[in-house]
């Protein structure tokens, strides 16, 4: 769907399906020279990085391989809760593997934290991250995102694989969500 079909539930569009295609292809570039001769594993992080992952991997012109993992989010509200929990684990053994984790957007980078030292611990020859959104907050945080899409304001956003209960993730466009769909 486009940010048209769903107007009344938005309050603007801040980044285009154009926008995101023009910059997931620049991404992939960078991604590709800095791999060339060793294989990535792409870590997708359900159930917002689905559209990153298809997007980028498919970019990619490197021998790589995917993997997902699902960590608990924001549930039904508009905030982090903090609590990063394992819902779902990788099925490919990451030791001695370059892992690229594949990040839908970072707020206040609690989860990928998580996550990184979680894949540091199991033996990972490296790991990087790659994002397509960034929060402000982000920028404090200890994380280091290697690769990132685009900074956006801090407001809660949806589309292009980024929910509000479950809706949204279908939204070609990312869009800032109306106050009005939640207070
Ligand atoms: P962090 O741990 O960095 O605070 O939050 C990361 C996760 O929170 C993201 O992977 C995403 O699932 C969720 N999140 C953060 N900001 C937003 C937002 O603006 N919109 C939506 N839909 N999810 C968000």
């Amino acid at each position: 769907m486009d940010a048209k079909d769903v107007a009344a539930d938005l309050d603007r569009v801040i980044v285009t399906a154009d926008e995101i295609a023009v910059k997931t292809a620049e991404l992939a570039a960078q991604i590709d020279a800095d791999y060339a001769g060793r294989e990535v594993l792409l870590v997708g992080v359900l159930n917002g990085a689905v559209m990153v992952m298809s997007d980028l991997s498919r970019a990619m012109r490197s021998r790589l391989k995917m993997d997902w993992m699902a960590v608990s989010s924001y549930g039904a509200g508009t905030k982090s809760s903090g609590v990063v929990r394992i819902l779902k684990d990788l099925t490919i053994d990451v030791l001695d593997k370059h892992v690229l984790i594949v990040e839908d957007i970072v707020d206040t980078g609690l989860t990928l934290s998580y996550l990184v030292d979680n894949l540091k611990g199991r033996g990972a020859a490296s790991v990087e991250v790659a994002a397509m959104f960034r929060k402000p907050a982000a920028l404090t945080t200890v994380v280091n995102v290697k690769y990132i899409g685009f900074d956006i304001p801090n407001d809660f956003v949806v589309g292009y694989g980024l929910d509000f209960n479950g809706h949204y993730r279908n939204l070609r466009d990312v869009a800032v969500l109306g106050k009005h769909m939640y207070s």
